[in-house]
């Protein structure tokens, strides 16, 4: 047995000799010993042999841990850990492989010719977001590895080297991915041609684990909003264009321990996958990896984009319709009531089996209080007349006829065709203070993405409004309509004097 599957084996029985560990599910949690907190965001998956923490990031193998906790270099862990199970160790299974990493890394830059310049360019990728993102082409790094002196089992732990001893990702354009510590975990390597598969990881290590890998975590930062998107490149094109704070889940899945670790950063998520069916169908597909990461706190919220990506919107329409589909963007409640509702009245069996699958679906939240509102929410209610719609056109008094009057400027851009009409209103109390915030900033490009996290009510009022707002195709003439019977209930309460 090689030295590595004896240290796979013996990973739980090490970290149980410093910490407390429950088994829940497949995985083992205990509080982390690296960092000071009062719940358990350290777990460790036996199957994979390794750890990773919520909480501050610090993930490894058995050899790790131990040099962490013991405060040992690489070396010295690997000595304590050989002695203590009566291992062999050969001096060239010793190395750093950050170093290694770090070294292939700049290898793969180095090699962007004129032609992959040249694609870039096409693509509308500046050379700054070249260096930022560290992005690099492959010729053949595992023989460059080789003729530095590397052995092969050294470079095998790099997650690069095919099963013929190749470079996988030869003629592949390199995107590093990199943890929160900026460390180099792996590659992905785009292809040029149409060749399949398009997009490849490194191959699953000590250092790489798929689902514990967001791409692009080193940027991010903490209390802002994160979106999620499918795409590298979307990455990439979204932070040229200002945009911060985006990640992409690697491909189509989107797991549980992946939103885990992005909701350590920020209780507020957008997912914009992409808009074929494909990324239509991937919200579905990992629904209940989304569920399962709920709580209370956090608001999750999904962009229903037309175009191809993100990077295709930007390409075509600049940043302002990004805002838009944030703008637009629908909560996870009213996504899931909406997705599953569509054959809601196909059949007389349709309503039973929706039930069915909600009830299901819900299983996988955690919280129980939680829970029950979602089912109130997607359940009680499955009768036509409490759609929105109807809500609407009920209620019409001063104050929702000033609210829907905002909504519109705000989420249609309407505010400049009919600037001169909402200057001359006058609301009362905090829309008031929204409509004066509108007209003194009616030329600032960012506008309704500030108005929005400003005055968060008016996402609530959105998601309570979202289908008339979403569906309406002459939002302009339904303004003015609003506008029309705002003025007549005001010349109404002139003629009617207070008591
Ligand atoms: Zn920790």
């Amino acid at each position: 047995m090689k030295y590595v599957e004896v240290l796979n084996n013996v990973l739980i029985t090490e970290i149980s000799k410093y910490c407390k560990l429950i088994k829940k599910n497949n995985l083992y949690w205990t509080k982390c010993p690296f960092h000071k907190e009062n719940t358990a965001s350290f777990c460790i998956n036996e199957e994979k042999a390794f750890y990773y923490c919520f909480g501050c990031g610090e993930s490894g193998n058995v050899i790790k841990f131990i040099q962490k906790i013991n405060n040992l270099t690489y070396n010295q862990s690997l000595q304590q850990l050989s002695e203590v199970y009566n291992i062999k160790i050969k001096h060239t299974d010793i190395s750093d492989i950050q170093t290694v990493m770090q070294d292939l890394c700049s290898y793969y830059q180095n090699n962007l010719s004129e032609d992959i310049l040249k694609y870039f360019t096409n693509r509308n990728i500046s050379t700054e977001m070249i260096q930022l993102f560290k992005l690099g082409y492959a010729i053949d790094g595992v023989s460059y590895l080789q003729k530095k002196g590397y052995a092969m089992n050294i470079i095998n732990k790099t997650g690069i080297s095919s099963y013929n001893s190749q470079d996988r990702f030869r003629d592949r354009l390199i995107f590093p991915i990199l943890n929160r510590r900026s460390e180099i975990v792996g590659f992905a390597g785009r292809v040029l041609s149409n060749q399949e598969p398009k997009y490849l990881n490194s191959i699953e290590s000590d250092l790489f684990h798929k689902s514990y890998c967001i791409y692009n975590e080193w940027q991010l930062v903490y209390g802002l909003p994160v979106i999620i998107v499918e795409g590298y490149i979307d990455v990439i094109k979204l932070t040229q264009y200002g945009f911060k704070n985006i990640v992409a889940s690697m491909g189509t899945a989107l797991t549980y321990t992946q939103l885990m670790l992005i909701l350590q950063y920020t209780k507020k998520i957008y997912i914009m996958f992409d808009g074929d069916d494909a990324g239509k169908n991937a919200i579905k597909k990992n629904i209940n990896s989304i569920l399962e990461a709920l709580q209370s706190h956090i608001e999750i919220f999904i962009c229903n984009i037309q175009e191809k990506d993100p990077d295709d919107i930007l390409n075509q329409y600049g940043e302002k319709k990004i805002y838009e589909y944030l703008n637009l963007s629908i909560s996870l409640i009213d996504w899931i009531k909406q997705e599953y509702t569509k054959n809601l009245y196909s059949s007389p069996h349709s309503e039973t089996q929706y039930i069915q699958t909600i009830d299901q679906l819900l299983q996988s939240i955690n919280s129980p209080i939680l829970r029950n509102s979602y089912r109130k929410y997607l359940i009680v209610p499955v009768s036509l007349n409490n759609t929105p719609q109807r809500k609407w056109h009920e209620k019409n008094n001063k104050e929702t006829l000033e609210l829907k009057i905002l909504l519109f400027c705000i989420y249609f851009n309407l505010l400049e065709d009919h600037f001169e009409l909402i200057c001359n209103l006058s609301f009362s109390d905090k829309y008031e203070d929204i409509r004066l915030y509108l007209i003194s900033n009616v030329y600032k490009s960012n506008i309704l993405q500030e108005v929005r996290y400003k005055y968060d009510f008016l996402n609530v009022a959105l998601s309570e409004y979202r289908e008339i707002i979403y569906l309406n195709k002459n939002a302009s003439q339904y303004l003015m309509d609003l506008i029309n019977s705002y003025q007549n209930i005001k010349k109404i309460q002139i003629l009617i004097p207070k008591l």
